[in-house]
Parts: C-alpha cells; sequence; structure tokens
C-alpha cells in the first residue's frame, strides 16, 4: 500500500489503473472556504477533537497537488447551510467545474422556493453530480420543496450525494431511516451514502442492498481519525463484499486531518483482509465505479 502522498500515484499506477477517481471532495468560493476552514479550527468545540486542515492551501495549489496524487478526475461539491446560497454555490461550482481539467461541473440544492428551477438548470448546464447535506443544512430531506429536486436528479442519472448519517455530528434530521423514505418515493434514484453512512455502516450497506441504485463513499472511513470516533465494524470487508461494486472513494479533501494517502492505506487494507476483495476491489473502488458514476 503506499506509504505517503509521494508515493501515491506511482503506487496506483501499479494496479494497472490510469489515476484515481475521487466522487466526494471539495471546491469552494475562497470567502465560503475560509469560513469552513475557522469552523475546523473550533473543532474541538463542534466535534470534541482537533482537526488541523492537511491542505490549507490556494486554490491553484490544491489543483496541483491533486494532479501529484493521481487524482485524474473528481466531483468538487459545494453544499448550503442556510437558504439563498445553493444556487449562487452551483453557479459557482459549475464554471469551476468548466475551467478545471479534472473536475467535472457539480451542483447543490436546498429547500427553498425556485429550488427545482436552479437544479434543473443546472443539470441542463452539465451538472454531473449533486451534493445535498442533511447535517449542516439543518432540512429535513422529505421536504415537500426538495420532492421535485430529488425527481430531477434521478430522472437525470446524475448521482446525489448525501450526507444523512449521524456522524461525525447529528442534526435535527439526519438518520438512514428517514432518507430511506426518500428512497422509496423515488427509487429510480442514484444516492451515494456519504461517509458510508458514519457511524451506522452497517445499517447502511442494509439500506444499500435493498435500494440497488444506493452506494456508500469511503470519504474518511477506516482512516485512523474515525476510528477512533467511529469505528468500522470488525466485518467490514465481509460487508463490502456483500456490496459488490457500490462503493466509491470520496476523501473530504482538502478539509482533512491527516495525508490524502492515508485515505486509501484504510481502503488498501480493507482490500487485503478478504480473499474476495482483492486488487480487482481496488480497482472498482478507486476508479471504475466513481468513473461510471460521474458519466465517464
Ligand atoms: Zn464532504
Amino acid at each position: 500500500m503506499p506509504g505517503s502522498d509521494a508515493e501515491l500515484a506511482r503506487w496506483v499506477r501499479s494496479l494497472g489503473l490510469p489515476g484515481l477517481v475521487d466522487l466526494h471532495l471539495h471546491f469552494m468560493p475562497q470567502s465560503v472556504l475560509d469560513k469552513v476552514w475557522r469552523y475546523f479550527d473550533q473543532a474541538a468545540q463542534h466535534y470534541g477533537t482537533e482537526w488541523p486542515i492537511q491542505y490549507r492551501l490556494p486554490e491553484q495549489r490544491r489543483v496541483e497537488v491533486l494532479g501529484e496524487l493521481g487524482v485524474i478526475r473528481y466531483a468538487p461539491l459545494v453544499y448550503a447551510h442556510k437558504p439563498g446560497m445553493a444556487q449562487w454555490l452551483t453557479e459557482w461550482a459549475l464554471d469551476f467545474g468548466a475551467r478545471t481539467p479534472c473536475a467535472v461541473p457539480t451542483a447543490t440544492v436546498f429547500p427553498e422556493p425556485g429550488a427545482a428551477d436552479y437544479l434543473g438548470a443546472a443539470l441542463e448546464a452539465g451538472a454531473r453530480c449533486v451534493k445535498l447535506h442533511v447535517q449542516v443544512g439543518g432540512f429535513d430531506p422529505r421536504d415537500e420543496l426538495l420532492d421535485p429536486a430529488w425527481g430531477l436528479i434521478a430522472e437525470a442519472g446524475v448521482p446525489a450525494v448525501v450526507h444523512c448519517g449521524h456522524g461525525p455530528a447529528r442534526g435535527k434530521y439526519t438518520g438512514l431511516d428517514l432518507f430511506e423514505q426518500v428512497l422509496r418515493r423515488h427509487p429510480r434514484l442514484t444516492a451515494v451514502l456519504a461517509h458510508a453512512g458514519m457511524p451506522d455502516y452497517e445499517t447502511a450497506v442494509r439500506l444499500a442492498l435493498r435500494h440497488e441504485r444506493v452506494h456508500l463513499d469511503t470519504t474518511m472511513v477506516g482512516t485512523g481519525f474515525s476510528e477512533d470516533i467511529a469505528p468500522l465494524p470488525a466485518d467490514w470487508p465481509a460487508l463490502l463484499v456483500e456490496l459488490g461494486d457500490r462503493i466509491v472513494l470520496g476523501s473530504d479533501f482538502p478539509n482533512i486531518p491527516y495525508e490524502y494517502a492515508h485515505q486509501v492505506q484504510a481502503i488498501a487494507g480493507w482490500a487485503a483482509a478478504d480473499d474476495r476483495l482483492g486488487e480487482p476491489f481496488l480497482r472498482r473502488v478507486l476508479h471504475d465505479t466513481p468513473l461510471r458514476l460521474l458519466g465517464g
């Protein structure tokens, strides 16, 4: 497995892959990112642990770092914490995706009047992934103002990365049971459960087994940091066998308190722990499945 960021790109190529495809990382307007970084500076208060951001760098440098890590395609996700922001963030993300070679255009949506209009316009403009953050947004994913948006995402066939688990912090409407009600209304929705539903990993796997378009992303899962606050079940590799090709690389770059390679080490550890996983599993998680969801 890759010992450090410096070894990562070469290690990925040794698997026979052209590079990594990361379905869950973040680029945002700098004013918004500065606020996010200030929030993480107070992490001891919010999460009960320090959260020193590893890649606190100018935007252009962050793009270069991803290239050096061997990330060849990625979904730079934005999300709103209050009404009146999602359209602006989406316009920024569409522009960023268009002007940044390895990025895809993405969108976000918030339950508010006009949500279906700006989201529909974004999907028509080529958005390839939509992020919804139920905990930060503090909204109910079943909100009737969101219902047409879920329908549009399902119809477009683009993945919705949904942070709806209780970790790392609970929200008023977090919980996989609650999100499953959205899935029952929109069975054609391609949903990606952010952080593999942390801390309810087994529930997330079972949810995915009930809904064939539900995927899990690896974001922060199995890292030393997360194992301290939300450890994986002992039979996690066996659960991954059941899950088949429905787990995708996500990292939360740049807002992570460890090297990017550490996330990949965690994934490589799962692959090595069960003979039924191995390198084919790594090729699917790190490249094939996220690329398929992003439309190639
Ligand atoms: Zn994230």
